[in-house]
């Protein structure tokens, strides 16, 4: 008898990524608005329940709002495939939702074609990955990685306490813990998600296979120097915050030159100056440097570079200055054999298609510390994301469910 073959439904994909997309909606703008713990994410998160269980899949949730639909054989290792439901405020149609609706369309087409898993398939949507608190809150608490305390101290850029948002949503903060899986009881973790940006596109490949996701070191500078009337104080006798700050900035370009990669993203992303007023001299200058590269000596040198950079700017401009690591996530290389796997089912549909670096942060890139992981991009149209313009063409979407659905069943194994 020949091999059963599971074929994505492209329509019911719509319908399902339509559905999720009627939650959170903000007409006049076209934005999308469920960030974690919001009524909108709860309720996309009902409603997606809804979905599943009327597929017959085995559905839960956790103590901090993670979903799973599980289908094939009782007990044992799974596959997990899935992406977050949540956010960011005014974000796009494609973001998370995507891949949260990839996998349960797959498990739809598991189901249609009468295969057989030989692997548990669980499909997730995860909770809490854009960022109102933190981000990556689902994949940290299912893989065991929230760190003590930090949940009772994280707070939204409103000041809103990230434990007191869960209660009001009806999760008790204490029981985040429970979440976690045990070792051993995901086999791979899968991910499908949209680009953000302009590779593939301008490639026009219709599939991104991710080998690595950089990581992400946030500094925090502080210039001093003195406040000073702007037109009594000759050039040469000033301590001008703004100058420093400006003398990094434009240092940037140069640094990624001799330290960095095509991977390497250097960013000021938030800038206040003291006193902030046209005609007096800065007196004190705070700042943000971003640092991403997929390779950890990489970020080291160019970390060195930077802080170089900004002491002979202090110098120059006999600013005092202080440094401080605010945050740092190391760069993760995804799991060899997953995006094996990926390639050989990508050959074998005959997509176009390439490895690629992640410059942002996925999931995927979590889990990867618990369990396998794997994760594929699917183009962005112009690489707009986190926004209402965000487009994949729905020929490529389908491209990229197809490669999930038969990396899925390559990877858990079917009979009829
Ligand atoms: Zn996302």
């Amino acid at each position: 008898m020949p091999k059963p073959e599971a074929k994505i439904n492209s329509g019911r994909l719509k319908a399902l990524l339509g559905g999720i997309n009627t939650f959170g909606l903000n007409a006049e703008t076209g934005g999308f608005n469920r960030v974690g713990f919001s009524d909108a994410d709860m309720a996309v998160r009902q409603w997606f329940c809804d979905q599943m269980r009327a597929d017959g899949l085995d559905v839960s949730m956790d103590s901090v709002g993670n979903l799973f639909g599980r289908m094939g054989p009782q007990g044992g290792p799974c596959i997990m495939a899935g992406s977050h439901l949540d956010t960011v405020p005014e974000g796009g149609a494609f973001d998370g939702a995507l891949g949260a609706a990839v996998a349960l369309e797959c498990a739809r087409s598991i189901r249609d074609a009468g295969m057989n898993l030989k692997t548990p398939l669980v499909v997730a949507a995860t909770s809490e990955e854009e960022g109102r608190f933190g981000g990556m809150l689902g994949s940290q608490a299912i893989s065991g990685q929230i760190a003590d305390g930090w949940l009772e101290s994280a707070a939204d850029a409103d000041g809103v306490l990230l434990s007191d948002a869960m209660r009001a949503q009806g999760f008790e903060p204490s029981c985040a813990g429970e979440a976690a899986w045990k070792p051993g009881s995901i086999k791979a973790f899968l991910e499908l998600h949209i680009e953000q940006g302009p590779v593939l596109e301008g490639e026009k490949l219709a599939v991104g296979v991710v080998e690595g996701i950089s990581g992400i070191l946030v500094l925090g500078v502080r210039f001093e120097g003195i406040a000073n009337h702007s037109g009594t104080t000759p050039m040469n006798m000033r301590a001008d915050a703004f100058v420093g700050l400006a003398e990094v900035g434009s240092s940037i370009a140069g640094i990624i030159e001799r330290a960095g990669t095509e991977q390497s993203r250097v960013t000021v992303g938030k800038v206040e100056l003291s006193p902030n007023f046209p005609h007096t001299i800065a007196g004190s200058s705070e700042f943000t440097i971003i640092i991403r590269d997929t390779s950890e000596s990489v970020m080291k040198s160019l970390r060195r570079e930077i802080e170089t950079s900004i002491a002979s700017a202090a110098a120059h401009n006999n600013l005092k200055v202080k440094i401080e690591a605010r945050s740092f996530l190391p760069p993760q290389t995804l799991d060899l054999n997953i995006r094996e796997a990926f390639l050989a089912e990508a050959e074998a549909l005959g997509l176009s298609h390439r490895v690629m670096p992640s410059g942002a942060g996925h999931d995927a890139q979590t889990m990867q510390a618990f369990c396998p992981a794997g994760l594929i991009f699917v183009p962005s149209r112009n690489g707009v994301s986190h926004a209402p313009q965000e487009w994949t063409d729905w020929a490529d979407i389908e491209k990229g469910a197809q490669l999930m659905l038969n990396t899925i069943v390559r990877l858990a194994g079917a009979s009829d």
